[in-house]
């Protein structure tokens, strides 16, 4: 099934292509629509990926997927959360650098002893107007002291995950989508999809 998804980030899909083998994904630039970009006003991570997989099937009219993702640290209460991408980019101010956004993000839990944190990531399927699947899926791991690695993007760097002794952006492509938040979700996205595609 040709499917398209609602995300301008380059990695995300590089990450989601390998998850659904047989299948064909365009990001919207590839079909005409360059300008393609949703207000994220929602309230989670699953109405967010809803909200984009809508938009685009809306303007569209095809199968549409859309991933809501980001970083939750259990010692904030769950934050940056929904909000990881502008992390320390409040309104009228420079959005940060990935790497600027990481050291933030360390100096403001360098006091709390409690590392845990964890990838999330949702993912809506807009198959028609009638018809909508959303799933969430996580990768806990512990949030390091500095960065490590210089693979993956975002906040992967500062991700350690204990029971490979490496944090995620030490994980080559493949190995990080055996764990992670979105490997996790699109394996079980693609499952849905064989099953749609056998009992329509
Ligand atoms: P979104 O476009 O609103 O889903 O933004 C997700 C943000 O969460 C990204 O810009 C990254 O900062 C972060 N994020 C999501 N997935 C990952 C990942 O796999 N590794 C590292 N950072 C991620």
């Amino acid at each position: 099934m040709e499917l398209l998804v609602a995300t301008g980030n380059a990695h995300k899909l590089i990450e989601l292509a390998p998850l659904f083998p047989g299948h064909v994904l365009r990001r919207p630039a590839d079909i005409g629509h360059p300008g393609f970009d949703v207000v994220e006003d929602g309230d989670s991570y699953i109405a967010n990926a809803l909200l984009k997989a809508e938009a685009l099937f809306a303007l569209t009219g095809r199968p549409s997927l859309a991933d809501d993702s980001g970083l939750s640290v259990r010692a904030l209460g769950g934050a940056p959360g929904i909000f990881s991408a502008r992390y320390g980019s409040e309104d009228g101010m420079r959005k940060l650098e990935s790497a600027e956004r990481n050291a933030l993000l360390l100096a403001n839990t360098s006091r709390f002893a409690d590392r845990r944190c964890a990838f999330v990531c949702a993912l809506a399927l807009v198959l028609d107007s009638e018809r909508a699947f959303v799933l969430q899926e996580s990768c806990p791991g512990e949030l390091l002291r500095s960065p490590r690695g210089d693979g993956g993007f975002g906040y992967d760097p500062i991700v350690f995950l204990p029971e490979l002794g490496k944090s995620v952006a030490e994980l080559s492509q493949d190995e990080k989508n055996l764990v992670s938040h979105r490997g996790r979700a699109g394996r079980r996205m693609a499952l849905l999809l064989a099953d749609l595609e056998a009992q329509p």
